[in-house]
């Protein structure tokens, strides 16, 4: 692989023996649909372990031997990608760059990190706004990033948008990022003029400890995209990056309560379809509704029924990732049995009491959060949220087993 950056333009070129099909880190496939794409809002100089870095988030999938970068990287760079991809890379000849002295929050207006911004009511906000690639059609007018971004800046928080057509690189499955680290592409390249030591993302207990999302589905305390000894981890520390996940250890159920109850409440927003507010007809609506209205306490409010196409992921036999929060809600909704959830009922057992352990933090997260930051989130989680207890911690290490 060979790595080109003309000002904020990235190209690249496949050697004979990558390939245009990989896997992300979370070992989900994905195809390469173009070999260039751009980030603007970014300076046009940094130090070049940081452009190889947002590069690598873009380009990892389809390496298979050697990246070869356009400016010389430092030998701890180079010694990252050897060991956690047994990949040759270089130029060699840098100096390392050390760590800055100010963490951002890579910002998406979802609950997630608008809990992470909570608890760090300081920290300078790095949006990722999706572009139209220059080449390639865009099939998805329903994915709303201009509203996104205006939330993001009604915030009145430090904000720096990011601009990038990254996604369209892939063809398949749908443009999105061809590893979840490339949302940081944009801060990365930030990192030296906002003097960044640290990213924090909004993922949570179920992506970093439970196999959630496109993953495992069962306890990964050595998670490769999120655990700060995994090779991500590893790699934004030798760039001075540390990966930062203030909200790992609680579920979606917590870092929506902490959404909802912040300064920030009014641009919360985790559907990428609506323009006035949420639309109430996506997949994640109406998981996102089951978790509102059991922190509520309240009945279920959505037009949706069972036979609603987007409706079928949180309708199907277990295991899948979100389940946790599934019978979270299944165990607290009043009337759940009169909606759409109602034949799922047969396939959780769920109780209030044994879906308590989703209402606290599970202490192992705030251990691994790098020590200029880490006593901020562990006050915070001790202030509003309470601690996992050890029955509670063997719920976490004993999930999908
Ligand atoms: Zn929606």
């Amino acid at each position: 692989m060979r790595v080109t950056w003309t000002g904020a333009d990235l190209t690249f070129r496949l050697d004979p023996d990558d390939e245009i099909t990989g896997k992300a880190s979370d070992e989900y496939p994905i195809k390469l649909a173009t070999n260039s794409c751009s980030v603007g809002g970014v300076p046009g100089d940094a130090h070049p372990d940081l452009f190889a870095l947002a590069a690598w988030t873009i380009v990892a999938p389809w390496t298979r031997r050697r990246v070869s970068f356009d400016r010389a990287i430092s030998a701890e760079l180079a010694e990252a990608l050897h060991v956690g991809w047994g990949i040759d890379a270089g130029p060699v000849g840098a100096e390392q760059r050390g760590p800055g002295d100010r963490l951002a929050i890579s910002y998406s207006g979802g609950a997630d990190s608008v809990a992470a911004a909570a608890i760090y009511a300081e920290a300078p906000f790095v949006h990722f706004q999706r572009v139209p690639h220059r080449r390639v059609p865009n099939r998805w007018p329903h994915y709303r990033s201009d509203v996104l971004a205006r939330l993001a800046e009604r915030t009145g928080r430090e904000l720096s948008v990011v601009t990038s057509d990254l996604e369209y690189t892939l063809a398949e499955p749908r443009p999105g990022y061809p590893e979840h680290h490339a949302v940081a592409a944009g801060a990365l390249l930030l990192a030296d003029q906002l003097d960044l030591g640290g990213v924090a993302f909004g993922y949570e207990l179920g992506s970093r400890w439970l196999g959630g999302d496109r993953y495992v589905l069962r306890y990964t305390p050595d998670n490769p995209m999120w655990a700060p000894h995994g090779r991500w981890g590893r790699l934004f520390a030798a760039a001075g990056v540390h990966i930062v996940l203030p909200v790992g250890g609680v579920s979606e159920a917590v870092t929506m309560r902490l959404a909802l109850n912040s300064d920030l409440r009014t641009y919360v927003r985790w559907c990428l379809r609506g323009t006035d507010g949420p639309c109430r007809a996506c997949g994640k609506c109406l998981y996102k509704e089951l978790i509102q209205a059991a922190i509520e306490r309240r009945p279920l409010d959505t037009p949706m029924t069972a036979r609603h196409r987007a409706a079928q992921s949180w309708l199907k036999k277990p295991p899948y990732g979100g389940q946790e929060m599934v019978e979270y809600g299944l165990a607290r909704v009043p009337g759940i049995e009169h909606t759409l959830f109602a034949e799922v009922l047969d396939y959780f057992d769920a109780t209030e009491e044994s879906s308590a352990w989703l209402d606290h933090c599970y202490p192992k997260a705030l251990d691994e959060i790098p020590a200029p930051w880490r006593a901020e989130a562990a006050a915070y989680m001790e202030a509003h949220v309470g601690l996992m207890t050890h029955d509670e911690v063997r719920r976490v290490e004993t999930w999908g087993t």
